[in-house]
């Protein structure tokens, strides 16, 4: 993933014409912080926080909990945190933190110890004004609660701004735990109108149905009648039906503890990850993990949209072959930036000491969206480059006019 996304700023700066140093500046992180976190049962577990670029503004970014976690993936992530703050006009910078556990094998106790340690030995480096982490795979509000609840008992701050996606109670923002799927229905309707595209039924299969895919596949139920959701999986698999099927419903079957794939034998019939990526629909909705489709698979794909809702879920020649296919894809620096502007509104809130109505999360959250998939999509079509590099395009150009205009 680091190589994908390192890749992609090297070929639109080239294509940009700027400098090979500015190149470098664009891919270099600003600071890698690396230690270990020991529970009092004497487990140690490997935690991260890069910051990449701060020149827009403090660093913002997730942390994740996930076996996988390790240097180089979050250098990724934090380097596409970035190019997504700037591709929608934000004042903020990029980064990303992680802890390579599975959240599952912990207890709640543990699970609060491991959150509060991992801020302990982070605490000079975060704050307010400096690094804002959020909730990213695996980590949620309950987790930001325990995080800033830490980090105000270590330094005294009060303001809540240290993180987001906390729960209303401890200062976060109505409308941010629905904001990455939010976020992907606002951008993809964008999307499908610039082009003029009104197929009715415009089919939808969602990869992750989780965090982020259940509010996308929700939130299109509800506000789409022209969508049709056709296929939903989990890391269990799931449930297909080519003839529609509720989210809602397998939401609840969800809720009240039955796997997906389950709910799928139950109802219309089931289907396996790596079938969902072929299924014969016309938007691919991927919402679970990094590189899911890569060369092994890349040939299955049938979708004419692919929306990224995870954060590089097509490795780079993948994203080269479908491209060249005429597959649009739509990039995950837009596509599901919708949590980090709500996040923004969310320490924006914090910081004056305000509770904003949802009315006024869903106006902003929309004029951002709108305006960054305009802009995005017109780009392409000027330049006759994929939505992907005119993404990053945008980005790098904002972040090096405002280190530029530094240097004076
Ligand atoms: N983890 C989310 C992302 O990858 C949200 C980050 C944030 O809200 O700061 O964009």
């Amino acid at each position: 993933m680091l190589k994908t996304a390192q890749d992609l700023i090297k070929r639109a700066g080239e294509r940009l014409g700027i400098t090979q140093a500015d190149i470098e500046y664009l891919l270099k992180t600003e600071a890698e912080h690396e230690f270990d976190i020991e529970l009092a049962n004497g487990e140690r577990f490997k935690a991260f926080r890069t910051q990449h670029n701060s020149v827009l503004g403090p660093y913002k970014g997730g942390i994740r909990f996930h076996p996988e976690v390790d240097a180089e993936e979050v250098r990724a992530l934090a380097t596409l945190m970035s190019l997504k703050t700037a591709a929608v006009g934000l004042p903020l910078g990029g980064g990303k933190g992680g802890v390579a556990v599975d959240p599952r094998q912990l207890s709640q106790d543990e699970l609060e110890e491991l959150s509060r340690k991992y801020v302990a030995g982070l605490k000079e480096y975060i704050g307010p004004n400096k690094d804002i982490p959020a909730p990213d795979v695996n980590t949620n509000a309950r987790v930001m609660d325990w995080m800033v609840d830490e980090y105000e008992k270590l330094t005294g701050d009060t303001s809540h701004a240290s993180f987001t996606g906390k729960s209303l109670e401890r200062g976060g923002s109505r409308g941010r735990e629905a904001a990455t799927g939010h976020g992907g229905i606002i951008v993809l309707r964008e999307v499908l109108d610039e082009l003029k595209d009104d197929k009715n039924p415009t089919t939808i299969a969602i990869q992750g149905f989780g965090n982020v895919g259940i509010f996308f596949a929700e939130i299109a139920e509800k506000d789409h009648a022209n969508w049709q959701l056709v296929a939903l999986t989990d890391s269990s698999g799931g449930v297909y039906n080519p003839n529609g099927l509720s989210a809602k419903s397998a939401h609840r079957f969800k809720r009240e503890g039955g796997r997906l794939v389950e709910y799928g034998a139950a109802h219309a019939g089931t289907i396996t990850n790596d079938e969902l990526i072929a299924t014969d629909v016309d938007v691919l909705v991927l919402a679970a993990l990094g590189d899911v489709i890569n060369e092994q698979n890349m040939y299955t794909v049938r979708a004419r949209y692919v929306l990224e809702l995870a954060n590089g879920p097509i490795s780079e020649k993948a994203y080269d072959y479908l491209t060249k296919k005429g597959i649009i894809i739509i990039p995950d620096i837009l596509a599901n930036a919708g949590g980090v502007v709500v996040s923004y509104l969310e320490w924006l809130q914090n910081k004056a000491r305000e509770h904003w109505p949802e009315q006024r999360i869903t106006q902003e959250l929309e004029q951002y969206l709108t305006a960054a998939t305009r802009n995005i999509f017109k780009r392409a079509v000027l330049d006759k480059i994929s939505p992907k590099e005119a993404a990053i395009s945008i980005a790098i150009e904002r972040i090096l006019k405002a280190r530029n205009s530094r240097r004076l």
